[in-house]
C-alpha cells in the first residue's frame, strides 16, 4: 500500500484546504493511506502528532473555507541539513515516502532538496542506527508532487496557482468599492497589491477594474519622464470626464534602475503635480484571506485528484514533479525546469533585464500589459499618417452575461485607439432592424469595466422575414464595414442566419466575429465562454448558505441551476460545492438511477449524514423535473430527512462579472478587433468566432463553427469539460461514504 504525506507550506492560500481534501479523498478512492502533515515543514521535523493518518470524513466540510486547516509555517530547522534528517526519520516512521507540497516556490525548493538529498539522509539513519537498514531499503525513493499554492501566481510552469484567482476577487471587490468613494468625491486613489516580485495580480486588477495607471516590476516606467506621463494621463482623464483616478502599485515594483516605487512616493508625486488629494490604500493581507473562488476549489481539486493519479502511476516514481494548469490542460514538468526558471525571472527583475522576465512571464503576461497601456489611457492614439479608418460595430446578443460590458468597453477603446469609428447596436438584432445604432467615443464605455448586465442592450432576438432587409439597409447607412457579436447562443444562430444571406443582401458580405458571452457555456469553438466564471461564483455563494442553513435538520437540498441542457454550470458547482449528486442531460436520467441514489442517500442518513446537496441542471430532464425529484425524495427519504427545493433562477445571469470574466472578456475582444481589422481589406472576407482553445485563442470560421454545434441541444457536439465528472464523483462519493461533503 503506498503511504502519501500531503502538506501545506509557506504563506497560505485560499485553496489549500480543497487540495487536501482531494489528495485525501483521491488517495484513499485508489487504496493509498495518506497522512497530513500538520504546520508545514515544522510538522515534518517534529513528527509524532504532527504527522496523522486522514480519513475520509477528516476532510469533510472544508472545500469552502480559506486559509489551510492543516495548518503551514515557515521552518528554519528545514533549511538545514540537520532539519531534514529529522524530517526524513519521521516520514520513514509511517513508511512515507511520497509527498505532495502545496506551497510557494521556497516551499517547492526545500521540498526538490529534501529529495536530492533523500538517498543520503537515509544512509546516514542506517549509519547512526536510528532507522533499521531494511526500512531504509524499503524506501529508497521519494516521489514529489509539487501544487503551487500561493496567491502571487509566480511560478513558472503553471499558468496559474492555487490562491491568486481568489485574490484577484478579493482585490477587485476592494478597488470596485474604492472606485465608487473616489468618484464621488473625484478624488485619486493610490492602491498597493501583493504580489512580491510578480506584478500579475496588479496588472490583472488594472485589467478588471479598468484602473487609470499600473506599475509592476517586470516592466517598470523609463526613469526620467514616468512621473510626468503618469500625472498628465490621469489629468487628461480628468479633463475628459473621469471622475477617479486610481493607480495600481504592485508592492515590488521598480523603476528601470532597480529602485523601488513605494505608494507613499506616487502619492507625495499625485499631489505634487495634480495639486489634488491622493489617498493610498494598502490592501495587505485582505487578499489572501476569505472563502476560495469556485475556481480555486476547482483547480485544487483536479491539481489535487492528479497528484494522486502520478503518485499511483508510478511514471514520476522517485521523481520530483509540478503539476501545473496550462490551459484547460492539467501539465506535468520537472520541478527543477520550473524551479530554475522562477529563480531567473527573478534574477532577471534584480537585474534589470526586463526583456527576459516579460518572456519568461509568457505572452499572455507581455499582451495583458500591452492592451491595458492602451485601455488606461485618457484619449485614444492620434491616427498614424495614411491609416486606414474603418467603421466597426458591435452588438450584444442572447442572455445579459457579465463580463458583456466589459468586453464591449476593450473592443470600443481599442478599436478607437487603432483609430476607427466605432458603433454601438443597442438591444440586441432587433434594435439592428430598427436602426438603434449610435456612434461611440472613448467616454462613452467609461466605467464599463465592472459593471454586470449589458448597457448596450440585449435579447434572445434573431432576425427573421423583413429583419434581413432591415439590417442590410442599417449596415449600408452606417457604412459599417465589420461587426463584432457578443453573446450567446441565439447571438451566434443570428450571426448564421446573417453570413448565410449575404448571396442575397450584399451588405452582408462583411466580416462578423462571434465573441463567446453566456452563462451557460454551451458555445461552439471555446472551452469557455465570458460570463460562466460569474455565474458559478453566484452558484457557490448560495449553495454555501444553503448548506450552512441546515445545520441543524436532515435536509436535501435538491438545487436547480441554469444551463439549458448544457451541463457545464450544473458539474462544475456540484465540484465546488462538494455536492452529492449532479444531474445532466448529457448523461441522461433513468428511474433506475434516481432509485439507486435515494436509496444511497437514506443508507446515508441513517448512518448518520445531516446533510445532501443534489444539483440539478435545469434541463436534465424534461419529464423528471425538480419537483419531481423533490417529491420522490420526499416520499422515499421518509423519516431520515426532509428535501427543500432551490430553484437559483436568473441570479446567476446577475451582478458584477468575476474579475477573470473581465479579463478574460478583454482579451478576447482585443484578439476580435485585430480579426475585424484583418478581414476588412481582404477580398475574401472571413467570419469567424474566436475561443479558448488549449489554453490559445483561436478562431473558428463559421462553416467549421456549424459543424461544432449541436443544434437540437444547444450546445457544442464535444464538451472537454464532461472529462471532470469521474473527478466529481470521487469526491463525493469514492470507495468510502461520506457523512458530509
Ligand atoms: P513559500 O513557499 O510561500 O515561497 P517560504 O519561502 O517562506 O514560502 O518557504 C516556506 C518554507 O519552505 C520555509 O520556511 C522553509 O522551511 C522551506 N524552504 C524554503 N526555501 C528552502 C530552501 N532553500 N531549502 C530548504 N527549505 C526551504
Amino acid at each position: 500500500m503506498k503511504k502519501i504525506g500531503v502538506l501545506t507550506s509557506g504563506g497560505d492560500a485560499p485553496g489549500m484546504n480543497a487540495a487536501v481534501r482531494a489528495v485525501v479523498r483521491a488517495g484513499i478512492s485508489t487504496g493509498a493511506e495518506v497522512y497530513a502533515i500538520y504546520e508545514g515543514y515544522q510538522g515534518m521535523v517534529d513528527g509524532q502528532e504532527w504527522i496523522r493518518p486522514m480519513s475520509w470524513s477528516d476532510v469533510g466540510g472544508i472545500l469552502y473555507k480559506g486559509g489551510t486547516l492543516i495548518g503551514t509555517a515557515r521552518c528554519d530547522d528545514f533549511r538545514e541539513r540537520h532539519g531534514r534528517l529529522r524530517a526524513a526519520k519521521n516520514l520513514l516512521e509511517h513508511g512515507i515516502d511520497n509527498l505532495v507540497v502545496v506551497g510557494g516556490d521556497g516551499s517547492l525548493t526545500g521540498a526538490n532538496i529534501f529529495r536530492q538529498e533523500w538517498s543520503g539522509l537515509l544512509d546516514e539513519l542506517v549509519e547512526n542506527g536510528e532507522v533499521p537498514y531494511e526500512v531504509a531499503q524499503a524506501h529508497r525513493q521519494l516521489t514529489i508532487i509539487g501544487l503551487v499554492g500561493s496567491i502571487d501566481n509566480d511560478m513558472w510552469g503553471t499558468d496559474i496557482s492555487i490562491g491568486a484567482d481568489t485574490a484577484l476577487h478579493r482585490i477587485t471587490d476592494a478597488i470596485d468599492a474604492i472606485s465608487s468613494t473616489a468618484a464621488s468625491h473625484q478624488r485619486s486613489f493610490v492602491v498597493e497589491v501583493m504580489g512580491r516580485r510578480c506584478g500579475y495580480l496588479a496588472l490583472m486588477s488594472a485589467i478588471a477594474t479598468g484602473a487609470d495607471w499600473v506599475l509592476i516590476p517586470e516592466s517598470p516606467p523609463n526613469l526620467d519622464e514616468w512621473e510626468e506621463k503618469m500625472c498628465s494621463v490621469l489629468k487628461k482623464g480628468r479633463e475628459n470626464g473621469r471622475r477617479d483616478s486610481i493607480v495600481i502599485v504592485a508592492e515590488g515594483a521598480q523603476d528601470r534602475k532597480g529602485n523601488e516605487i513605494s505608494c507613499g512616493y506616487v502619492k507625495h508625486v499625485l499631489e505634487d503635480r495634480l495639486q489634488e488629494d491622493a489617498r493610498v490604500t494598502i490592501l495587505g493581507h485582505v487578499q489572501r484571506g476569505g472563502s476560495p473562488s469556485p475556481f480555486d476549489r476547482n483547480l485544487s481539486t483536479l491539481m489535487g485528484a492528479a497528484a494522486i493519479d502520478a503518485i499511483m502511476s508510478d511514471q514520476m516514481y522517485g521523481e520530483a514533479y509540478l503539476i501545473g494548469l496550462i490551459g484547460n490542460k492539467i501539465t506535468h514538468t520537472p520541478l527543477d525546469e520550473c524551479l530554475q526558471k522562477t529563480k531567473a525571472i527573478g534574477e532577471a527583475i534584480k537585474n534589470c533585464d526586463y526583456d527576459t522576465a516579460m518572456d519568461l512571464r509568457g505572452r499572455g503576461f507581455r499582451e495583458a500589459f500591452q492592451t491595458v497601456r492602451t485601455l488606461v489611457r485618457a484619449v485614444p492614439h492620434d491616427p498614424l499618417p495614411g491609416q486606414k479608418q474603418r467603421r466597426i460595430a458591435v452588438i450584444n446578443g442572447g442572455a445579459p452575461a457579465p463580463g458583456m460590458n466589459t468586453a464591449v468597453r476593450a473592443a470600443v477603446r481599442l478599436g478607437l485607439d487603432k483609430g476607427h469609428a466605432m458603433f454601438g447596436i443597442n438591444n440586441g438584432f432587433a434594435g439592428f432592424a430598427n436602426n438603434e445604432i449610435t456612434e461611440l467615443n472613448w467616454m462613452s464605455v467609461n466605467g464599463w469595466a465592472y459593471l454586470g448586465g449589458s448597457e448596450l442592450g440585449t435579447n434572445r432576438h434573431i432576425p427573421a422575414n423583413s429583419d434581413f432587409y432591415k439590417i442590410a439597409r442599417n449596415i449600408e447607412e452606417h457604412n459599417i464595414e465589420g461587426l463584432l457579436i457578443i453573446g450567446g447562443w441565439s447571438a451566434y444562430v443570428a450571426a448564421l442566419e446573417l453570413h448565410q444571406r449575404r448571396n442575397n443582401y450584399p451588405a452582408f458580405n462583411i466580416p462578423i466575429v462571434c465573441c463567446p458571452a453566456t452563462i451557460d457555456n454551451d458555445l461552439p469553438g471555446s472551452e469557455l465562454s465570458v460570463g460562466a466564471d460569474s455565474a458559478l461564483n453566484s452558484i457557490i455563494d448560495s449553495v454555501d448558505k444553503i448548506k450552512q442553513s441546515a445545520v441543524a435538520s436532515r435536509r436535501v437540498f435538491v438545487v436547480e441551476v441554469m444551463g439549458e441542457r448544457c451541463g457545464y454550470l450544473a458539474l462544475m458547482s456540484a465540484l465546488a460545492t462538494g455536492a452529492e449528486r449532479v444531474y445532466l442531460h448529457e448523461e441522461g436520467m433513468r428511474l433506475t438511477d434516481l432509485a439507486k441514489d435515494v436509496e444511497l442517500l437514506v443508507s446515508g442518513f441513517k448512518g448518520g449524514k445531516r446533510l445532501g446537496v443534489i444539483i440539478r441542471s435545469e434541463g436534465a430532464n424534461d419529464t423528471y423535473t425538480t419537483d419531481f425529484m423533490c417529491a420522490l425524495l420526499e416520499e422515499e427519504g421518509d423519516d431520515y430527512f426532509t428535501v427543500r427545493k432551490a430553484v437559483l433562477g436568473h441570479m446567476q445571469q446577475g451582478g458584477n462579472p468575476a474579475p477573470f470574466d473581465r479579463i478574460f472578456a478583454t482579451r478576447l475582444a482585443t484578439k476580435c478587433i485585430t480579426f475585424l481589422e484583418d478581414q476588412i481589406g481582404q477580398t475574401e472576407k472571413e467570419s469567424a468566432c474566436i475561443g479558448l482553445q488549449n489554453g490559445s485563442f483561436k478562431f473558428t470560421e463559421f462553416l467549421d463553427m456549424m459543424r461544432l454545434m449541436d443544434m437540437e441541444n444547444r450546445r457544442p457536439r464535444q464538451q472537454w469539460w464532461m472529462q471532470l465528472r469521474p473527478i466529481a464523483r470521487t469526491m463525493s462519493n469514492g470507495k468510502a461514504k461520506s457523512s458530509d461533503a
